[in-house]
């Protein structure tokens, strides 16, 4: 290629993926398991029980399905003594299930007297959340603050300060309200909660660095719950410290709303680099598992191709050329059998989870997508000859009929994983 070829091709070259903000590494651990967060760690997913924390087994059973749905750290409510009595018994519990997932204790208003009171809960726990909003008023404040901070640090402990918009220190809000409206030229009062709010996680963390942290025992967080004061925060924040950051729209809201608020929230500042770990704050819908929050996580980052977590299934929504249900059923079949194998399979066929399967339902898009995937079928659409065929590794390895092409191609997925990957 001539070298002005070259420089015509590069007007048209753009960077791909996600940016990468480099921050501090904290370790949170457990025993000789360690979930490390920030620096070139991956973006790390963690979720939250909303189990009585006194009902030990309950919560048990609860971190354990978190953990084995994907979240690599879990956290739970520590509010009361008998909530701090039983950290350590749920801690047991886990390890007598194989459970190595670090808890975190997120403690509000009493979390100096729990853990203080009750040492075997501070060591249990494998980090701290401290909301600085939480912790007392007035002198008692900084009294309180310092007191959760200096036991983190006697149990080498790191510790999440995270602030939430609707707890907000509201001594804090107000002196900076009062502040700006002594200017001639006074902002707008959602630029000083904004700032309110980052000075507030700024100015706990160096507090707790003089009382005896480290820098990389410190992980911050500002959650709103609102997508664009979301944005607007962490892309601030980010600009003014190198602490790892913990991510995540509160109050999300449940359902379709509460997963697509997260998402957008989420990956435009994952896509910028920012955010080392995240949580999805969806309130479950009746009936619904507390696990969908870590799926929704898994597949934002997953999408973003931050990690990768489960074998993806690329599917076309159908359409006219396609009036029967079967490439859907089969599109749903191929996608749940991948996802409840993969508990087995992460150990069993390491590289499993990057597999590509596409499920088309003609041939408009069908062999070209198939192609692309590491295993396809291309579905008969309406008018077309009963016929799937079938490709594998980008060629086209064979072609199905009848009434079992599912049971076969499901078949074909299985060989082609214990070819390739066992
Ligand atoms: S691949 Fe075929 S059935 Fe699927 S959306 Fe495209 S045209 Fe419609």
């Amino acid at each position: 290629m001539t070298i002005d070829a070259r420089t015509a091709l590069a007007e048209f070259i753009v960077p791909a993926g996600p940016a990468k903000r480099r921050t501090r590494q904290a370790s949170v651990r457990w025993g000789s398991h360690v979930v490390t967060v920030g620096g070139d760690a991956p973006v790390r997913v963690q979720a939250m029980t909303n189990t009585d924390t006194v009902d030990v087994i309950g919560t048990a059973i609860q971190v354990k399905e978190l953990a084995v749905a994907g979240s690599e750290l879990v956290r739970i409510t520590v509010n009361t003594p008998e909530a701090a009595q039983a950290v350590p018994h749920i801690r047991e519990q886990l390890d007598r299930m194989g459970i190595a997932v670090p808890l975190i204790g997120d403690f509000h208003y009493n979390g100096h007297r729990l853990l203080t009171d009750h040492p075997a809960c501070a060591e249990a726990l494998s980090k701290y959340r401290i909301n600085p909003g939480n912790v007392g008023k007035g002198d008692k404040h900084d009294k309180q603050f310092a007191q959760m901070v200096e036991v983190a640090a006697k149990y080498d402990k790191p510790v999440r300060i995270g602030v939430n918009w609707g707890s907000l220190d509201q001594e804090l809000l107000t002196s900076m309200m009062d502040e700006n409206a002594k200017l001639a030229d006074p902002f707008e009062p959602q630029q000083i909660m904004y700032r309110a709010i980052i000075n507030s996680a700024i100015e706990s963390a160096r507090r707790a660095e003089e009382i005896g942290l480290k820098r990389e025992q410190i992980i911050l967080s500002c959650k709103m719950s609102g997508v664009q004061d979301l944005v607007s925060v962490y892309r601030a924040l980010a600009q003014r410290c190198d602490y790892a950051l913990h991510l995540g729209l509160t109050e999300a809201g449940m359902g379709t709303k509460g997963t697509v608020a997260s998402t957008a929230a989420l990956a435009m500042l994952l896509q910028e680099g920012i955010g080392d770990t995240i949580r999805v704050s969806l309130t479950p819908q009746p009936g619904e598992a507390r696990t969908q929050e870590v799926v929704v996580a898994l597949e934002i980052l997953q999408s973003l191709g931050l990690r990768a977590f489960n074998p993806s299934v690329t599917a076309c929504p159908g359409c006219g050329r396609t009036t029967s249900t079967t490439f859907q059923e089969l599109a749903k079949q191929i996608d749940d059998y991948l996802r409840a194998q993969m508990p087995v399979w992460k150990a069993r066929y390491p590289g499993v989870e990057k597999m590509k399967v596409a499920v088309m339902g003609c041939i408009v898009n069908g062999p070209g997508e198939s192609k692309h995937a590491d295993i396809g079928i291309s579905l008969p659409g309406t008018g077309e000859a009963p016929a799937a065929p079938v490709f594998i590794d980008g060629e086209k390895a064979l072609t199905l009929r009848g009434a079992a092409i599912a049971e076969e191609f499901q078949t074909l997925v299985e060989d082609y994983i214990e070819k390739r990957f066992g």
